[in-house]
């Protein structure tokens, strides 16, 4: 299994998916960088996240607030104070690790002894200061959660946007939390952008729509391909909780590398932050409800997911490897294909709203009249999807290329493409090719990648 990840972070780097940030420097300790393909799959986990979130709905509204607040926000929101992890050193080889990370037996991960100093508290968020000078005063944080800009905007958009209890607000920015343990490529870093909803609600109501909530993102998940048994609630112990929040449940996937460990969490915040905001601001945070007439500080249900670390579930569950038939059109052997033989082939079965490239065109082989057609047609569909054009190599090798990136289709100009104007659309999952007028390329794309 451990196998599986060194598989998928060579193929991320070697692919451009993600590079390690300030590589040329050795790198910096948990900080990555998405290359050409990685800001294509992330961008399109935001836009599905997006319009399943807000798009696809009538009650919620979108925000994109500021990194850097005013420091109070930081002070009232309980973070300064409480957004902090258990921080143990080995006294043996001085390694640093958050307790609750280290393996069942105690002992240190890098020497193996079991000798640690008693556990102090550790503020994960970075310190900036705004201005010249680096007094206390300038001083604020880099944003640990998006959600504090939503809480801050709550009357804003309440305001301007006629909202109606229960509503939510979305959001995705980035976020910076010092962690002390990193690892696992993706999966916790330092730096990392967040798709977070603040979901207000009557608090009667919470439990209810915390349990909607719950079930909707599940549902996201395994809509967009992971398979379901890979991915399983947990709710979270007493002690575990974060301090704004009266339940939360994780979304897990059965990583390879430590089991079942958080993708998502989901948390009821109950009406903490905004008290806290209205409390420490002097400003009316309520919500007034016009059946009842009554001033209401409404619950609020969070479900918030980092997109490196689902961008590494949606890869590890869509890495396939199988023994394959040399790969061919009709009329490939020209170009050197072997047929009848079998060769390993990888592939990622992403979901073709998530694959960073929709369609691959290529020409069989080098021949100026083929490549002219097959260039007309990437231009062409390059209007609408996110087109690859690949004329190195054999036809083979080539739609191997697109099959380990998740390319979904793969269209081929050959020989007979002069004769009758048609060309082979290849489908990356069953490998099966069908011949279609160039003229009905969009539409047959249309409803294959909708
Ligand atoms: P963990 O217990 O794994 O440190 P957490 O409970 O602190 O996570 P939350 O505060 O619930 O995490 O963060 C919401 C989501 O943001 C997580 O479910 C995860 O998808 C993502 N996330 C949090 N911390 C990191 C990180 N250091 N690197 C990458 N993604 C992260």
């Amino acid at each position: 299994m451990a196998d599986l990840m060194e598989k998928i972070v060579s193929l991320a780097k070697r692919r451009g998916f993600v590079f390690p940030g300030s590589e040329i420097y050795s790198g910096l300790g948990g900080v990555y960088d998405f290359g050409p393909l990685g800001v294509e799959l992330a961008n399109n986990i935001k836009s599905a996240w997006w319009k399943n979130i807000v798009q696809e709905r009538d009650n919620v509204v979108g925000l994109d607030s500021a990194i850097l607040m005013n420091r109070q926000v930081w002070h009232t929101s309980g973070h300064v104070e409480s957004f902090a992890d258990p921080l143990v050193e080995c006294k043996n080889c001085h390694s640093r690790f958050r307790e609750d990370t280290l393996p069942k037996s105690r002992n240190c991960p890098t020497c193996g002894k079991n000798n640690w100093t008693p556990p102090r508290m550790f503020n994960l968020m970075f310190k900036t200061h705004i201005g010249p000078t680096e007094e206390e005063a300038d001083e604020t944080f880099l944003r640990p959660e998006t959600a504090q800009g939503i809480f801050v905007n709550f009357g804003n958009v309440i305001d301007t946007m006629r909202v109606k209890l229960p509503f939510g607000m979305a959001q995705i920015g980035k976020g910076f939390r010092n962690e002390i343990t990193i690892g696992n490529f993706l999966f916790r870093v330092r730096e990392f952008e967040m798709m977070e909803l603040e979901y207000f609600t009557y608090p009667k109501q919470a439990e209810k729509d915390f349990e909607y909530w719950k079930k909707e993102r599940m549902d996201w998940f395994v809509g967009l391909g992971i398979d379901k048994k890979n991915l399983r609630f947990r709710e979270h112990e007493d002690d575990e909780r974060a301090h704004y929040a009266v339940k939360s449940v994780d979304i897990e996937y059965n990583w390879p590398f430590g089991g079942w460990l958080e993708l998502e969490g989901i948390a009821n915040r109950t009406d903490y932050d905004l008290k806290q905001h209205a409390k420490e601001s002097g400003k009316d945070l309520s919500y007034f409800d016009e059946e009842t007439k009554e001033k209401i500080v409404p619950y609020v249900i969070e479900p918030s997911l980092g997109i490196g670390r689902a961008m590494l579930a949606f890869l590890i569950d869509a890495y396939e490897e199988s023994d394959a038939p040399t790969a061919g059109s009709p009329s490939a052997k020209a170009s050197g294909d072997k047929r009848g033989e079998t060769e390993k082939r990888v592939v990622l079965k992403l979901d073709p709203r998530l694959a960073p490239v929709k369609v691959a065109v290529l020409p069989l082989v080098k021949d100026a009249k083929l490549i002219k057609i097959a260039k007309d047609i990437y231009k062409d569909l390059k209007k609408e999807w996110n087109v690859m054009y690949d004329e190195v190599g054999t036809v083979g090798r080539r739609y191997r290329r697109q099959d380990e990136i998740g390319t979904p289709y793969a269209i081929t100009v050959d020989f007979d493409t002069l004769k009758d104007n048609s060309v082979t659309v290849r489908d990356r999952d069953s490998m099966e090719q069908e011949r279609v007028k160039v003229s009905e390329i969009p539409n047959l794309l249309n409803g294959k990648l909708l």
